[in-house]
């Protein structure tokens, strides 16, 4: 493609709500437009990219057997009312009425549309395991979409749902969508990891996410130093931790005035957080209280807290006036002796012995305090986020941190839309079965936007070949002017598409700075600069957007040079 029949927009600027690189570059590259808070426009040279990254996914989910199809945006409220999602799904999901007044949505996800045809489509075990996949737009109205089209509230999914006669076919086909998932994300380029991911009320190990490695992603995801485990940190497990050592302590009460952090408690009794333990209050689910208690240095983990029975769901922490009425003190005194409802003490909290707590009086705190001598109605739970350094839990090496991007998701849903839909096939025995599913989503936007965090410099973005818009650009200086220059420059971009080479030919009447500039700011691999000068000599100069170097390469063989370089 010529310049001059494309729309090279780049931009000097990035708008100020651009926090992250990525959405800086994709502004200033001119490869997305913002229409409205979270919603993009993709410009010619994005959308390129996007089919690129569209095309490597058709590709491997075809050789997967899995089969395309094209599910509907706007889905009518009775599929969603019959999977109860209707109630359940929060304002993410966008509402509206139809003309007839009807209810609608924007759909953020097809569990309920694919279910609605597998139970129409899908009668016999004999057509199944069957998986059908799409590349289609989604809409979420997300609370803060951020980051450009990375958490966007209109964006593409590849989304698949398979079905099965059982549990074990389930597996097979999660197996191969793994793989097929790594093959993707091979082809790629990313640095990326698969790791274990909460699996909401099903349970089990059968979630994975595929996070890209990257400073600005907004999980946080854990490996072992010496396995292969990997996890989100909203799922990876914490172990108990033993019984505590023996109370050396007698327990004391201790005026604390005016005290109300937990680093405040610490330095006015010098002693360390690792020795102190924090009580949070949340409601159960029978209008009574019950405390969760963490060592002073540690997080409460809300997923895994939702998931321990007798708490009210969704996990909600207690008004303050409500403690303030039925424990007689404030959040920042509460603590575990003489505390009349039930405990749950994280493992690590429930590890200590000669602790400081609350005094369920305000500005009192106990010190010395151990489990066994001073607390009842005590249990001990995995309630806290792991830190860097906690074992790992299947018990080799530790955990470490890292920051990532989720690209992918991969999930065994069960029974649960065939259950509540309804949607069943006749076994080999006669039977009527309702069919297992999974689901497999893959951001295709995000991807775009996550190989920009990984791939940049300070000139800009530093694509990978497999999703550049361009493999090569020419730059020729003094196209416009130089006749030389124009036939040798036209009879290189005619021989490079001739041999399949996705060219761009930079025709405009720019200065080179600029065309340089541009260049590399939207991060095509590979350049070829044509000048007055390399006519004289017969040569050109080849660089690569990778590498600092340039070099010189006759006019004759530059073709085969770019094609073994894109080999
Ligand atoms: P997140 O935790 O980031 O909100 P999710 O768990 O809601 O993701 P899924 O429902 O599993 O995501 O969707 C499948 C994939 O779609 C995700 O792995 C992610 O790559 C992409 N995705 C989800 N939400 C957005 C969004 N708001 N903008 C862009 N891509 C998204
Ligand atoms: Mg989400």
């Amino acid at each position: 493609m010529k310049s001059s029949d494309s729309l090279i927009s780049t931009v000097k600027e990035a708008p100020n709500d651009a926090q992250i690189i990525s959405h800086q570059l994709m502004i200033r590259a001119g490869l997305i437009s913002k229409l409205a808070s979270g919603i993009y426009s993709y410009l010619p040279l994005g959308l390129k990219v996007v089919q690129k990254v569209e095309k490597i996914i058709r590709e491997e989910m075809n050789k997967s057997k899995a089969l395309e199809l094209l599910m509907p945006v706007a889905q009518p409220a009775e599929i969603w009312q019959e999977s109860k999602r209707w109630e359940e799904y929060g304002p993410e999901l966008l509402r509206f009425k139809d003309r007839h007044d009807r209810d609608f949505c924007l759909g953020p996800t097809h569990e309920e549309v694919i279910t609605n045809i597998a139970k129409q489509y899908l009668r016999s075990y004999k057509q199944l395991p069957i998986n059908f996949y799409q590349i289609q737009t989604k809409f979420r109205d997300e609370i803060r979409p951020r980051f450009g089209v990375m958490r966007s509230r209109e964006f593409i999914m590849k989304d698949a749902y398979s079905f099965h006669i059982d549990e074990k076919s389930l597996g097979e086909t999660y197996q191969i969508m793994h793989q097929t998932y790594c093959n993707i994300f091979d082809r790629i380029g990313f640095n990326y990891r698969a790791v274990l991911a909460d699996s909401g009320a099903i349970g089990g190990e059968s979630s994975h996410e595929f996070h890209v490695l990257a400073d600005s992603g907004e999980d946080a995801i854990c490996f072992s130093d010496e396995s292969d485990y990997a996890a989100n940190i909203e799922r990876a497990e914490t172990l108990p931790q033993g019984k505590p050592k023996p109370a050396k302590q007698t327990l004391e009460l201790v005026k604390t005035p005016g005290v109300k952090t937990i680093n405040d408690v610490c330095n006015l009794l010098k002693i360390k957080p690792t020795n102190s333990i924090k009580t949070l209050i949340v409601e159960g689910d029978d209008d009574n209280l019950v405390a969760l208690v963490l060592r002073g240095d540690h997080e409460l983990n809300e997923v895994k807290a939702s998931k321990i029975q007798g708490l009210k769901q969704p996990l909600q922490m207690a008004e303050e006036e409500k403690v303030q009425q039925r424990l007689g003190c404030s959040f920042g005194s509460i603590g575990v002796v003489n505390l009349d409802i039930p405990i749950i003490a994280d493992y690590a909290a429930a590890f200590l012995s000669d602790f400081v707590c609350g005094a369920n009086e305000n500005d009192k705190h106990f010190v010395g305090v151990n489990w066994n001598r001073d607390t009842s109605k005590v249990t001990s739970s995995d309630l806290r986020n792991i830190v860097t350094g906690d074992p790992s839990p299947d018990g080799k090496g530790k955990l470490e941190i890292k920051r990532g991007i989720e690209v992918g998701h991969i999930f065994q849903l069960g029974t649960k839309y065939s259950d509540s839909m309804n949607a069943n096939v006749i076994g080999e025995d006669g039977r009527a079965v309702n069919m297992n599913m999974g689901c497999y989503g893959i951001g295709v936007t995000r991807i775009v936007a996550a190989s920009i965090e990984q791939n940049h410099d300070d000139k800009g973005i530093i694509f990978p070949e497999a999703i550049a818009p361009f493999h090569l650009v020419i730059v020729p200086i003094n196209y416009n002017k130089s006749s030389r220059v124009k036939a040798l420059a036209d009879e290189l971009y005619n021989d490079c598409l001739e041999q399949g080479i996705e060219v761009l030919l930079d025709d405009r009447k720019e200065r080179a700075g600029v065309m340089f500039a541009d260049s590399e700011l939207l991060g095509i691999p590979h350049r070829l600069v044509i000048s007055d000068t390399h006519a004289d000599n017969g040569k050109i100069e080849y660089k690569s957007r990778k590498e600092s170097d340039k070099v010189e390469v006759d006019f004759k063989v530059a073709v085969n040079f770019i094609l073994e370089k894109l080999a």
